[in-house]
């Protein structure tokens, strides 16, 4: 079998009504670059017919290829299966909803041909998307851009290609708590970017509710830089001077007019404050300690319930250093 000389990466959680209509405008794309082709349905344990909606077109078309989990691992994960999986020479990864335009594909692919390693797909503008999503992912960058200390390229999803060699460096990769969208670039190599108009979702509802997208913002945050606790050794050196001054002021007050009883009320408010920033920081860094933990335990990212036409070793997690360095030649 030829190997791929594009391969596609979809992860898929209960978008059984975008995995045809998905299809259909990859193929006419994907047609035009090579006829040696796989797209890779990456299931994150839908409770839809997500599934069977894949196999369906399995079934037309052996290119088309499953794998998927025994639950819902989230999107992180999917993307990891999905770049273990992959054979294909360049590898795009993109939503299943068709938020992404699949023909920015061929823009994509000529930058890569040109000799990029990673190229990102920009989005110039977001349509119809609330007010709130639209200013929240503006200040989800920011912040991040601002708390870490690795680039994180602004206003992408997930949405880039990859180059083999890229995606091999990728595969090395066993931390738990991953950040797709900032990994991509600490790896480094020739980055580029293509610009789009972002859609709407074609069908279903957003997969990722407030809560997952703070579990995202931490993780991005700490899992690429440890400013969050320099900030509040920071905070701490600040207030401690602060706390001295006060210190000073206090006993030379209280050496000129002489009034114990005085104070109460500076007592308990610095007293509720300090503690307040204590368990603050406390808290920083137990979410450090949290992920120092997951990572230790070494369990395994995700669990592959089925897989339809992909190598299973490659899926599977035993082999990460297997999984590493596919000959090149085609
Ligand atoms: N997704 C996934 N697992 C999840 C949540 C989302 O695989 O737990 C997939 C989803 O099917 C979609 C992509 O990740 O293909 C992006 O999700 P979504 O469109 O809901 O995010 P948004 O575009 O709203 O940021
Ligand atoms: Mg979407």
């Amino acid at each position: 079998m030829n190997r791929p000389e594009i391969s596609v990466v979809v992860p898929a959680y209960n978008e059984e009504m975008n995995i045809k209509p998905l299809y259909d405008r990859l193929l006419s794309v994907l047609a035009k670059i090579s006829p040696y082709f796989e797209i890779v349905f990456i299931d994150d344990g839908s409770h839809d017919e997500t599934v069977a909606e894949v196999l369906k077109m399995r079934a037309l078309d052996e290119r088309v290829k499953l794998v998927s989990f025994s639950r819902n691992f989230g999107h992180e994960m999917a993307n990891t299966a999905g770049f273990r999986t992959a054979l294909g020479q360049a590898v795009v990864i993109i939503d299943a909803d068709l938020q992404d335009p699949p023909e920015l594909i061929i823009d994509m692919y000529e930058k890569y041909k040109e000799g990029f390693d990673v190229i990102y797909a920009k989005r110039k503008t977001r349509k119809k998307e609330s007010f709130i999503k639209k200013s929240t992912s503006k200040w989800f960058y920011r912040v991040l851009k601002f708390m870490s200390d690795t680039e994180i390229p602004l206003d992408t999803g997930d949405y880039r290609l990859l180059s083999r060699r890229a995606v091999d460096e990728l595969n090395r990769f066993s931390e738990k708590n991953r950040f797709f969208r900032g990994l991509t670039h600490w790896i480094g190599f020739n980055v580029t970017y293509v610009y789009f108009d972002r859609d709407e979702r074609h069908a279903g509802e957003t997969k990722y509710s407030y809560i997952k997208l703070m579990k995202l913002a931490v993780d991005a945050i700490i899992s690429f830089s440890y400013k969050p606790l320099k900030l509040f050794t920071l905070f701490g050196f600040c207030s401690a001077g602060f706390g001295f001054l006060l210190m000073l002021y206090w006993i030379i007050k209280k050496m000129l007019f002489g009034n114990p009883t005085d104070g109460w009320t500076s007592t308990v408010t610095i007293i509720l404050f300090f503690f307040g920033i204590i368990m603050m920081q406390i808290s920083v860094v137990g979410e450090y300690i949290a992920r120092i933990y997951e990572e230790v335990r070494e369990r395994p990212l995700y669990i592959v319930g089925r897989s339809e036409g992909v190598d299973p070793d490659r899926v599977s997690e035993k082999n990460e250093i297997k999984n590493y360095g596919i000959d090149h030649e085609a």
